[in-house]
Formats: C-alpha cells, sequence, structure tokens
C-alpha cells in the first residue's frame, strides 16, 4: 500500500457537500463548535486533519507537506489537542484503563483551550469517538461550547447523535457524513491508496461502503481474521451443539493478530474482537442479501433479511456488560433454532441464563 498523505481540504473531495460547507468556513473562520456525525469510514477524522492543515498551513492549497502540515499529520501539532487516549490522556496508567472519555479529561481540554494559540491563528481540538463522553464530561464541556474562547474550533465526531445531552446538541453545528457509495471507496483506493483496480473492486464491494472496513483487506492479518469467522460461524449453525459451543469457548479467549497494540483492558479487547467478528460475518451476509453471494443451501430457511437483523440485534449488545460467551450462545440459540423452525424465536436473557 502506498503512503497515505491526507491533502489539504482544497484537494480533498470524498464528501463534496462537506467540503464545500468547509471551504466557506475556511474563508472566515471563527470561534466554532461542531459535532460531525456518520458511519464509520466516511472521513470524518481524514476531514478534520484536512481542515486543521488548511487552516495552519501557510504554504497554500499546493503544499505538499511543509512541518506545520506534517505536525498536524502526526497530531504533534501544538495548537491541534487530538482527544484521544493516545495522545491526550496524562501518563497515569489507571486514567488510560478508564473507558469512556471522563470528566477530567473534559476538564484537562478547556483548561488547555483557554491558553492562547502557541503558533497558529487557531486552536482546534478534536474529539474523536465523542459518544464515549460521559453525561459528567459533557456537563462539563458544555461550558466551553456554550462559550468557546476566541480563536477555538471544536470538532466532536460520531457515528450517532443520540448519545448527546440536547444541550450539547443544540450548542453544535451539526454536519453529516454520509456513507460513501462502493464507486467512491474503489476510486479512493485506487487513487489515493494505489490499489489495483481489482482489489479495490473487490474490497469496496465487501465493505459496502465503508472506506475503513475496506482499507482493512490490504492487511493479511485482517483477511485470514476474515476467513476464519465467516468459516467459524457457518459452521456454527449448521453442525452439532459441540462444534458452536467449542467455538463460542475460542472466541471468549482469542487474541487474533489483526489487533493493534494499545493500552486497553482485556473486556475492551474482548469487546473490540467480538464487534470485528460480527461486522466481518454482517458483511457476508450483506453480500448474501444483495445476491453477491450464493447462500448456503441449509442456510436459506431463514430470510438474509432477517439473519442481518438478528446479528444486529447481538451487536448491538456488546457494549453492554454481557460477556462474549453470553452474547455468541444466545446469537447461535436463536439462529439454529431459527434456521430450523423457519423463523426467528424471540428468547430472553433471561430464560437464557437458566438453560445454559
Ligand atoms: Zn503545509
Amino acid at each position: 500500500m502506498a503512503e497515505f498523505t491526507i491533502p489539504r481540504l482544497e484537494k480533498l473531495d470524498s464528501q463534496p457537500e462537506v467540503q464545500k460547507l468547509l471551504k466557506s468556513f475556511c474563508t472566515q473562520p471563527g470561534a466554532q463548535t461542531f459535532l460531525w456525525a456518520g458511519p464509520e469510514g466516511t472521513g470524518k477524522k481524514t476531514y478534520t486533519l484536512s481542515l486543521a492543515r488548511s487552516l495552519f498551513c501557510k504554504e497554500g492549497p499546493a503544499c505538499a507537506g511543509c512541518a506545520t502540515c506534517r505536525q498536524v499529520l502526526s497530531k504533534t501539532h501544538p495548537d491541534l489537542f487530538w482527544v484521544h487516549r493516545d495522545f491526550f490522556w496524562s501518563d497515569d496508567p489507571d486514567d488510560k484503563k478508564k473507558q469512556g472519555i471522563v470528566v477530567d479529561v473534559a476538564k484537562h481540554l478547556a483548561e488547555k483551550l483557554n491558553q492562547a494559540p502557541f503558533s497558529a491563528p487557531f486552536k482546534v481540538a478534536i474529539i474523536p469517538d465523542a459518544e464515549g463522553l460521559n453525561r459528567d464530561a459533557q456537563n462539563v464541556l458544555l461550558k466551553t461550547l456554550e462559550e468557546p474562547p476566541a480563536n477555538t474550533i471544536i470538532i466532536l465526531l460520531a457515528e450517532k447523535t443520540g448519545d448527546f445531552l440536547p444541550t450539547v446538541l443544540s450548542r453544535c453545528r451539526l454536519i453529516r457524513f454520509p456513507a460513501f457509495p462502493e464507486t467512491t471507496v474503489e476510486s479512493l483506493l485506487v487513487k489515493a491508496y494505489a490499489w489495483d483496480k481489482a482489489q479495490a473492486h473487490e474490497a469496496a464491494r465487501e465493505a459496502g461502503g465503508n472506506l475503513a472496513m475496506a482499507l482493512k483487506f490490504g492487511d493479511g492479518n485482517w483477511t485470514q481474521f476474515r476467513d476464519k469467522v465467516c468459516s467459524d460461524f457457518d459452521k456454527a449453525l449448521l453442525g452439532p451443539d459441540e462444534v458452536w459451543l467449542a467455538m463460542v469457548a475460542e472466541y471468549d479467549q482469542w487474541e487474533p493478530d489483526f489487533l493493534e497494540e494499545g493500552e486497553r483492558t482485556a473486556t475492551q479487547r474482548k469487546a473490540e474482537v467480538l464487534n470485528a467478528a460480527f461486522q466481518v460475518y454482517l458483511g457476508l451476509w450483506s453480500l448474501r442479501l444483495s445476491g453477491g453471494m450464493e447462500i448456503p443451501s441449509k442456510l436459506s430457511s431463514l430470510s438474509a433479511d432477517m439473519v442481518l437483523k438478528c446479528l444486529q440485534k447481538h451487536q448491538d449488545m456488546i457494549p453492554t456488560n454481557l460477556s462474549a460467551k453470553m452474547i455468541l450462545d444466545h446469537l447461535f440459540m436463536e439462529l439454529r433454532e431459527g434456521f430450523q423452525k423457519g423463523e426467528l424465536p424471540n428468547r430472553s436473557f433471561m430464560e437464557l441464563s437458566t438453560q445454559i
């Protein structure tokens, strides 16, 4: 894969509507608080860095990468606050283990934003996964959002808007990032990442327009993971009880090679693996639903649409405190029974816990 540098905003065209809005903002920037919302892999993080380059860089739209731009891209510019545990958290290992974005982080950010910019005309704070701001942290941040210090731009990134307090939502200018059409993902992979056309076509189709997901297909560890999950899940649906019970026990302990390094608790790592497994298996069933892949005859007694809904329902349970084993046990029980009877049972978790 070719090394990829995020261009300045003037040259980024994957989200034409967003680009138009932000370009007009760049001509007259002022204190502003944004919420950028859209599914994963639609360019939100790319656009934040691209916007910061255009605001900070003095070399003009054609800049190929000056010192300022390089600092932005490596997220080390003194006026750019990338609110993520790898860059912004304190060095205290206990702090890094806390889930979500806690009050101390919001306070720390507010303090930083109250200081004058170091070298750029603005301070830019970017909060990826802003859904992770807990209620108290949102309340702390609210004051800063209501009256942002001069020369400050705050951008919250989230997949959905439902987790925010209404008071926070009302203070932010909402910009929607729609999912890319598959053809856009394909051409981005070819143009910006120098993939060959056939590989780009295949990845875009499987990832259903999610660029972040499509990019994973360039990683051998990821494709191995995907192949194993799809084969294991199909077998768990078709085979005898021992097969899925053994598989669930394995997945409860599994640490696949695609997991990136980083400070996370065992629970967070498990949730990440389980989420990724659901993502790839949902991808397979989306292909089956669209007719892009044949449905094995033994898995045709339920409509692909019902299977997808059932998978999504169980994926939504991951952020709860249920174990990977509980979620997978419930999934396979429900789906196996569904394939046998031609309709999905509606079994609650309470019943499940008394049966296992
Ligand atoms: Zn530059």
